[in-house]
Formats: structure tokens, C-alpha cells, sequence
């Protein structure tokens, strides 16, 4: 077991370019031992005015540099990321229960940010320029972000905001989710090397805190990451001062497999595409569509990867899967099973868990389901995956968008055709064609329906984090 030495330095709260710490606490669990390993500081209202007011501060300079200027800053932020990648995985693989290598991909994942945003070009755009006039369109920055984050990749979710929100000109505060704010805090506190006083400020706490965040009038937008319940309680607070919101909430993503399809040739990907970190994935793949016909060899193909899992601490060797994160998630993957069970569903595939405590479900594949029952129409949100079949496929893309949800689906196929055509009648902010999910930093990524508000990535990504200024000039 893998153990924070007795001696380490407690992440604090970073406020105005130093730490400080709180009279509150939070008390953080490692997942697969259901123990808690650490108490950070978990600030209080006073704190985020202090921070908004340090923000507010830090906004009049940081906004003025040069783009280039704040790159590079940005791309200092990257290096420390790098240099300090075993201590920020370690504490990801302790509070988020995912395997260590896991986490340097995520860690990994998130200086792609960095490359794609650190040399971006924002110029404005002249949309006229003649005798009669000229009309720039400019690309401000909005001012202090709130960005609020969630527990299944915790580092990557701050870097996805900070990022692009800082290379537009913003300054951002990051409250990390209660059940994960270890790495974030630690983050913060090495990032203040690359930046100047509250451009960058890091502040745990519990919901009640996001809650201040969106009420707050010194934040001007909420990027917001996690559940369509709580995306919609920030959305109705962040009206009172019309905050602008990005919102990227959760999914219940389908699959659709084609007749042509060759299962060995897909199984693979299938599988992972829904059990990777442990189905703890927003845009993961939740409900596969199989053709009837060929629904033996497909749970054939899935249990052969299934099988090769071994769940367990994530520091331990030959791991690929850690426990669920936290309590109240483990309770409502169960809930989903346990009703499905009692509903006929065929558990064809349950895996093996570590004994002893620990927050563990065994990687589980269930067949003979349908829409109307939870496990299928609800997103569990964890290593439990639902296969349905169809015998027509107009009907499986009617199924397959009969949701409120719309984050990600997938089309499963050799026949380029057929993937588009199917593609293109699919209801979700991402299609993908033999691959689920995909999310990079060139690319743009959000929900469509309940699944969100607003993109993340890419040159649309960065633009949500300025306002559109127009100059017009008559001649
Ligand atoms: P959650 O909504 O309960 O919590 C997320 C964050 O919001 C936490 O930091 C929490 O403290 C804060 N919060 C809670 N109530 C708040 C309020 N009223 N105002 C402001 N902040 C508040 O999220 P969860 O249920 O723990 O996370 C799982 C969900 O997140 C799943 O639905 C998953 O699909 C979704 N998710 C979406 C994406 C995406 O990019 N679309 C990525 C990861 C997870």
C-alpha cells in the first residue's frame, strides 16, 4: 500500500497567492478503504469573499496582458504539472480510488490543455472594412469564474477550466468537489509559482460552498461540472445575476451496433468505452443496442473482456479497475442492480472484488432488460452495463434518443455510410463511430438536452469563456 508519509504537508487553501487554513474541515476517504486519509481545510464564506475580492484585483492586470504573455505563463503551469506528476497522481489514486497509471493518463490528459490553449490565437474578427465603415468583433474576458468541479477526474476537470478560462483573460477561483478536493489544493498551491496573486485560487468546501459561488456578485460565470440536478439548481441561482454558465453535466449514453459489425474485431472497445474508471465517466457508454440476432457473440465477446479485469487499490500491481468513489455513488449503482435483478434482468457477467471494506462493485454485465426499468433509463455511473437488443434499427435510434439526457452515442459499424446516416439521427452533443468516448482539448465537448449547456475544448471552448465586444466605426 502506497501511504502519504506521516510528515506530509497538508494541502491548504490557496487565497491571494498564499495558503491559509480554515476552521472547517473536510474529512476525505480513500475509496478502497472506506477510511478516511486526510482532513483539509474547507473554507468559509469569508474566505471566497476574501478570494473574490483578491480576484477582482488580480482581473485589472492579468486581463491587460498580452495574450502571448499569459500563455506563457500557462505553459509554466504545464511544467510544474509535469514535474509534480507523481505526487499529483498519487493523491488522485488515494482520494478517487482509480489505478496510479490511470492517473498520470488523466494527469497526462490535462497538459494537452495546455498544449492546445497555450498556443491558441484569439484575434478579432473584422467583419467589415470599407468606405462606409469598419466593425470589429473583439473577444474580452468575462472576469472571475467560479469553476466548480466533480469527483471522477478531478485534476483533469480543473485543468479543462482553469486553462482556457485564464488564456482568455480571466482570473478563476476552483472548488473542487467535497469528496475529492486533495489534488486540486495541492495543485493550487504549486501553480502559484507561474502565476501572479488570485489569477489562480483554490478553495474546498461542501456543496453549500458551490452554492456561494453561484450566488456570489463578484463571480461573473460558473463553469460547472457534475450531476443535471445540481447544473439546474446553478443555473436558476446564476440568473439572479445573470452569470453566464457552462454546464457539463451527466449522460446516459447509447451505443448502437450494426448487423455488420464484427464483435472480435470491436468487443475490445465496446467494453472499455463503458468500464473504463470504473464506468465512472460522464459521456461513458450506458446502455448498448445490439442486434437480437447476434446478441449471443456479443455477450460472449464482452465477458471475455470482462474477465480479464482485476478491481482493487490502485496502487497495487496488475489493478485496471478501482472501487466506486464514494458512498452515496456505490449505494445508487446498487440500487439500479438490485432493481433490475428483482425486475429478471440476466446477470450473465459478475466479477470479483477485493474483500473486506471499501466501496467495490464487481464489474457486471447484464442482459435480458429494457427501457422502463432504472438500470437502462437512469445513468448509473458505474462498472454495470445494461445490453439491449433490437431487431429494427429505426427503432434503436428511437430508443436510443428517447432520453432527456444528450451527451454522447456511438454507432458501431464497418459500413462508412451506414455510421453517418445513423450518426446524424442520433440526439447528443458527440457522436462517435467505433470509439466511445473521445474528449481532447482541440475538440468540442458538452451536452445537448439535460446533458448541458455550452462546450468545453477547442476554439469554442475558449470562446465561452470571453464576452463579444463589437467596436463599429462610421467613416
Ligand atoms: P454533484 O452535482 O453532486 O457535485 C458536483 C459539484 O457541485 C461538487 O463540487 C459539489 O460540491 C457542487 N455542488 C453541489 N450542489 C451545489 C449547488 N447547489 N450549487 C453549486 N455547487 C454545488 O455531482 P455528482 O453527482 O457527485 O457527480 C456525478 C455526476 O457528474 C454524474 O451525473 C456525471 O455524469 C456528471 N459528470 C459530468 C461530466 C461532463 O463533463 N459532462 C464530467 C464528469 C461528471
Amino acid at each position: 500500500m502506497t501511504t502519504i508519509a506521516t510528515d506530509y504537508k497538508v494541502p491548504q487553501l490557496t487565497i491571494d497567492g498564499t495558503t491559509q487554513g480554515s476552521a472547517e474541515t473536510l474529512s476525505v476517504i480513500d475509496p478502497s478503504t472506506a477510511e478516511p486519509f486526510i482532513e483539509v481545510p474547507s473554507a468559509s464564506v469569508e474566505q471566497l469573499d476574501e478570494a473574490v475580492a483578491a480576484a477582482r484585483r488580480a482581473f485589472k492586470t492579468w486581463s491587460k496582458l498580452p495574450l502571448t504573455e499569459r500563455q506563457d505563463a500557462i505553459r509554466a503551469v504545464g511544467e510544474i504539472v509535469r514535474a509534480n506528476i507523481d505526487e499529483l497522481a498519487e493523491l488522485t489514486m488515494r482520494e478517487q480510488g482509480k489505478p496510479v497509471g490511470n492517473a498520470r493518463g488523466e494527469i497526462m490528459a490535462s497538459l494537452r490543455q495546455v498544449d492546445f490553449f497555450g498556443t491558441i490565437e484569439l484575434n478579432p474578427e473584422i467583419i467589415k472594412d470599407d468606405e462606409t465603415g469598419k466593425v470589429v468583433v473583439k473577444h474580452d474576458p468575462i472576469g472571475v469564474v467560479g469553476g466548480i468541479t466533480v469527483w471522477n477526474y478531478p485534476i483533469l476537470a480543473a485543468m479543462f477550466k482553469l486553462v482556457p478560462a485564464l488564456v482568455a483573460g480571466n482570473v478563476i477561483i476552483i472548488k473542487p468537489s467535497p469528496y475529492t478536493p486533495v489534488g486540486t489544493l495541492r495543485l493550487g498551491e504549486l501553480l502559484q509559482e507561474a502565476l501572479p496573486p488570485g489569477v489562480l485560487q483554490v478553495l474546498a468546501g461542501g456543496d453549500d460552498l458551490g452554492k456561494a459561488f453561484t450566488t456570489h456578485p463578484g463571480i461573473d460565470k460558473i463553469a460547472f461540472t457534475g450531476s443535471v440536478p445540481t447544473g439546474k439548481a446553478i443555473m436558476a441561482a446564476a440568473a439572479a445575476t445573470l452569470k453566464r454558465v457552462t454546464l457539463e453535466l451527466g449522460g446516459n449514453d447509447a451505443g448502437i451496433v450494426l448487423e455488420d459489425a464484427d464483435p472480435a474485431v470491436i468487443g475490445k472497445d465496446l467494453f472499455w468505452a463503458a468500464f473504463s474508471n470504473s464506468g465512472q465517466v460522464c459521456a461513458a457508454l450506458k446502455r448498448l443496442y445490439v442486434p437480437e440476432s447476434r446478441l449471443e457473440e456479443y455477450c460472449a465477446v464482452l465477458a471475455e473482456e470482462a474477465a480479464k479485469v482485476v478491481v482493487g487499490r490502485g496502487d497495487q500491481d496488475g489493478v485496471v479497475a478501482g472501487p466506486i468513489q464514494n458512498a452515496a455513488q456505490l449505494e445508487q449503482v446498487k440500487r439500479l442492480a438490485d432493481d433490475a435483478r428483482a425486475n429478471g434482468a440476466d446477470f450473465f457477467f459478475e466479477g470479483e472484488v477485493p474483500d473486506g471494506p471499501g466501496y467495490w462493485f464487481p464489474t457486471t454485465l447484464v442482459r435480458n432488460v429494457a427501457e422502463g426499468l432504472a438500470l437502462v433509463d437512469d445513468e448509473p455511473f458505474g462498472p454495470i452495463l445494461p445490453i439491449l437488443t433490437y431487431t429494427d434499427l429505426d427503432d434503436a435510434i428511437e430508443r436510443a434518443n428517447n432520453t432527456d439526457y444528450g451527451l454522447g452515442a456511438s454507432v458501431w459499424t464497418s459500413d462508412p455510410d451506414a455510421a453517418v446516416e445513423v450518426a446524424e439521427r442520433l440526439e447528443a452533443g458527440s457522436v462517435w463511430v467505433n470509439q466511445h468516448p473521445v474528449v481532447t482539448a482541440t475538440v468540442p465537448f458538452g451536452g445537448v438536452k439535460q446533458s448541458g449547456v455550452g462546450v468545453e475544448g477547442s476554439r469554442y471552448g475558449l470562446l465561452a469563456y470571453t464576452n463579444i465586444r463589437v467596436v463599429s466605426i462610421k467613416r
